[in-house]
């Protein structure tokens, strides 16, 4: 009975590797012709994610290059008002670290046996036990997993739900090696994540592993076509870097100096969602797991989420070996439920930041009275 798992993300490398360790084996199809074909770039924080890395053998390996100092958080308004600081102690338990998205994703690829993932095989369609790629190749399946991402191929076998706009498009820039270039933005950045929210903008900066920050601009009620409207030229760094300073008037200077100090990777990101509770019958052949299931707003869970699905799905299947469409059903049933539930919560949290007194609510979400 073979398994093919579409997608060598957080999710398809979890369940490729638990079901590994529970005797099972599965062929991984990645479009990406090798693991450094694209940069995995930034930090993930993980939280209830940490489960899988247990069932995965993995858990060891993660505390080695989880960042717990990561937790460190700093939240602000536009005008400069510091509304909150907590700093990580050295002995803090590490229940939210930080980690490197490459740096986990090599702790699991490297945790399988060679030739398990099979790099450059883009999926284009797949149906009757027979998956096709863009190279013209086929592949059988008994059972075939989506964990394709965002834009799942997989899906449409399930859903005909597409992911919607969900009005906020942030455009990604960054400062490298801070700490030599731009000691003084180092310090006030801090170790980990530093927050200025505004009415309908806000300001995400984090640091990574490598030494660079990374800082996301969100604008919020805006639509799907709001990047050809912005007059941001992407094409000119140091002219779009001038754009979005502009973009934020009235706020105070040392926010403006951070965006002053970035390099010229000006990276747009048009955000969308799945609707939260998404469900489908459940077929007897093929399942989603990640992002390709519920892809949510970009609050924190989305890489809990599917590295959970993974685990979770490798158990299920290692419970049922003889019974793949019992294994699926049992899956889904407790996936439905619980990503249904952080889904809403994402959404929440995602209202709040689209709220005009932002600052204030996430206050309130942190410092609950
Ligand atoms: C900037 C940013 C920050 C984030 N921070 C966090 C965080 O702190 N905490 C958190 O929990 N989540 C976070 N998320 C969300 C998280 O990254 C995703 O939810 C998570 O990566 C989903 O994992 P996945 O395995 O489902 O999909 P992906 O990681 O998207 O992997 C899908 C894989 O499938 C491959 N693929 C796609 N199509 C095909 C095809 N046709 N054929 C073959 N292969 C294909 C892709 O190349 C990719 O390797 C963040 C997201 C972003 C964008």
């Amino acid at each position: 009975m073979t398994i093919a798992i579409v997608g060598a993300g957080l999710g398809g490398l979890a369940l490729a590797r638990v079901l590994h360790v529970n005797g099972m084996e599965s062929v991984v199809y990645e479009r990406e012709a090798s693991r450094a074909a694209r940069g995995q770039g930034g930090m993930l924080d993980i939280h209830s994610g940490q489960r899988a890395l247990r069932e995965a053998g993995l858990i060891d390996g993660f505390h080695a290059i989880a960042r717990g100092e990561g937790q460190d958080m700093r939240l602000l308004e536009p005008d400069g008002t510091l509304l909150l600081q907590e700093d990580t102690p050295d002995d803090a338990p590490l229940d939210r670290p930080e980690v490197d998205r490459a740096d986990l994703r090599d702790l699991l690829l490297d945790s399988l046996p060679e030739g398990m993932v099979r790099w450059g095989h883009a999926v284009t369609s797949a149906d009757d036990g027979l998956l096709r790629f863009a190279d013209g190749g086929s592949a059988p399946y008994d059972l075939l997993v989506g964990a394709d991402g965002a834009r799942s191929r997989v899906r449409p076998l399930l859903t005909d739900t597409r992911p919607v706009h969900i009005g906020q498009n942030v455009v990604e820039i960054g400062i490298p090696d801070i700490d030599r270039t731009h000691p003084d933005l180092a310090a006030m950045v801090g170790r980990g994540n530093y927050w200025v929210l505004g009415d309908g903008v806000s300001l995400a900066a984090q640091r990574n592993g490598d030494g660079r920050v990374r800082i996301g601009i969100s604008f919020y009620h805006t639509g799907e076509d709001w990047f050809a409207t912005s007059g941001i030229p992407f094409d000119d760094p140091a002219a779009a870097r001038a754009r979005l300073i502009d973009l934020l008037p009235g706020w105070d200077a040392r926010f403006t100096a951070l965006i002053a100090a970035c390099d010229d990777m000006v990276v747009p990101r048009s955000i969308t969602m799945l609707p939260v509770g998404l469900t489908w019958p459940s077929a007897p052949d093929v399942t989603l797991i990640g992002d390709a299931a519920h892809l949510m707003p970009p609050t924190g869970e989305g890489a809990n989420m599917a590295l959970l699905d993974g685990a979770l799905l490798a158990l299920a299947l290692a419970a049922h070996p003889d019974d793949y469409p019992a294994a699926v059903k049992e899956y889904e049933h407790e996936m439905f439920d619980r990503t249904g539930a952080i889904a809403r919560q994402c959404a929440r949290i995602h209202a709040m930041l689209m709220s005009p007194d932002a600052a204030q609510q996430m206050l309130a979400f942190f410092q609950p009275s």
